[in-house]
Formats: structure tokens, C-alpha cells, sequence
């Protein structure tokens, strides 16, 4: 297997994608420069502390948009500090979170947050409920939504349920990045991985087990060849 050791960078001009940590059930966190845009992806427990260190106070203030793939914690356990960072801080430029349809996690937080913070919020907040897999611009960034296949244990442990999720490709000068989130092999993104410049694939199991949960290295890797370079991501430590 592709070995692989936090941060993962990859860079083609001024197009870049730093990808802090990605680790099963404690956290993820992704920074995408395209130009002099900054966008964050899957902001997890302690994405704070790693923008601190990678950027610092002014460039995170000018981060404009955070796409969530889908509300698990450890993709979005960063959010709150986040949020509260930038007020701190006073941020004044809008924030606009992009999230799947149905992630009542990222709409708990925010309802929560403004309740908080109702007089003293210093930056708009702007969410982006994603309902469907139309591309849409942000920036120089053209942004493709769709949808992936990610389940979650219920209480039994043993039934699962599938929760809101997205895979994004983010497009920026005839470059492709394509992030498929937490989600089993499906074909959505076999697809959209295909042919991109970097796939982002997540290989959440051994081969040796099964379950419809994850991707298994040998189905990510299969995925990440089809791209002209990809990383194998959320792999257990
Ligand atoms: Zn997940």
C-alpha cells in the first residue's frame, strides 16, 4: 500500500491542497489555496490549531468557504472553535458553509452558535445547503458536488443507517481535485476520480474486512490509479 504521512501536500502552481490529518474517528482537516482564494474542507478537531501554524490570524480571516463532506465528528469537530475564532478575531468578509442536505449536525451548530453569540457575531454567515449535484463557482473554483455512499453503526452496532455525504472536484485552472469523503466503493466516485489531477480516496479498511461501512485499500487504490495522482486517506492508525 501507498505509504502515507501526515500533512500530505500536493502542489501545481498556485493551486495547492494541504491535507493536516486524516484519521478515523478523531479527525480531519484540509486547507485548498487556488490563487489568493482559501478554502477549508472537513474541518475537524484541532483544524485551528494547524491554520494557525500553516497561515496565521490575517490569512485565516480571509478564508471564505468551508465544504463539509458530512456531519460525523471527525469532520466537522473543528467547526465550533472555527466559528468562534473568527469573532474573536473580528472577521468581517462573509463565511459560507457548504454542506449536504439532511447534515443536521452543521445546522445544530450554527443555530447554536448564533444563539450564543446573537449580539456580538462580527462576520455574516452564509450556509449552502447542498441539494443537488449541479457544479456551481466560488472564486476561480468550480465546485461539483456528489453524492457518496456512507453509513453509520446505530446503537445495536450492527444496523446502519446512511447519513447525508458528499464527495467534492474542485476545479481551478484546468486542474482537478477530486475529495470522495467518507463513503464505501460506488460509482459516483469512480467516476468524478477519474481522470482528475489529484483523487482524494479513503481507505477506512484491511482488505480482510467487510462491511459496507468503508473502502477496503485494494478498492481505494483501484480508484486512486484512475487519477493521475491521488492519496489514500482516513486509513486507521
Ligand atoms: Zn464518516
Amino acid at each position: 500500500m501507498k505509504e502515507q504521512k501526515y500533512p500530505l501536500n500536493w502542489q501545481k502552481d498556485d493551486y495547492s491542497i494541504k491535507i493536516f490529518c486524516s484519521i478515523p474517528n478523531v479527525a480531519t482537516g484540509i486547507l485548498i489555496t487556488a490563487g489568493s482564494a482559501l478554502v477549508v474542507v472537513d474541518p475537524g478537531d484541532g483544524i485551528l490549531r494547524d491554520l494557525n501554524k500553516e497561515v496565521g490570524t490575517a490569512k485565516i480571516l480571509g478564508i471564505s468557504d468551508v465544504f463539509i463532506t458530512h456531519g460525523h465528528h471527525d469532520h466537522i469537530g473543528g467547526v465550533w472553535s472555527f466559528l468562534t475564532y473568527l469573532r474573536v478575531m473580528n472577521k468581517k468578509t462573509p463565511l459560507h458553509i457548504h454542506y449536504p442536505k439532511g447534515c443536521i449536525e452543521i445546522e445544530s451548530i450554527y443555530n447554536a452558535f448564533c444563539k450564543v453569540y446573537s449580539k456580538s457575531i462580527t462576520y455574516p454567515i452564509l450556509l449552502n445547503k447542498i441539494t443537488s449535484s449541479k457544479s456551481y463557482r466560488r472564486h476561480n473554483i468550480t465546485v461539483k458536488p456528489f453524492e457518496v455512499v456512507h453509513k453509520e453503526l446505530l446503537v445495536d452496532k450492527q444496523t446502519t443507517k446512511q447519513v447525508p455525504a458528499l464527495g467534492f472536484r474542485f476545479t481551478y485552472n484546468q486542474k482537478q481535485i477530486c475529495y470522495g469523503g467518507d463513503t464505501s466503493y460506488c460509482a459516483n466516485l469512480v467516476n468524478m476520480a477519474k481522470g482528475c489531477d489529484l483523487a482524494i480516496v479513503e481507505a477506512g479498511h484491511d482488505d480482510s474486512v467487510t462491511d459496507d461501512l468503508h473502502m477496503s485499500h485494494s478498492e481505494a487504490e483501484k480508484i486512486g490509479m484512475s487519477a493521475k495522482d491521488y492519496f489514500l486517506v482516513h486509513v486507521p492508525e
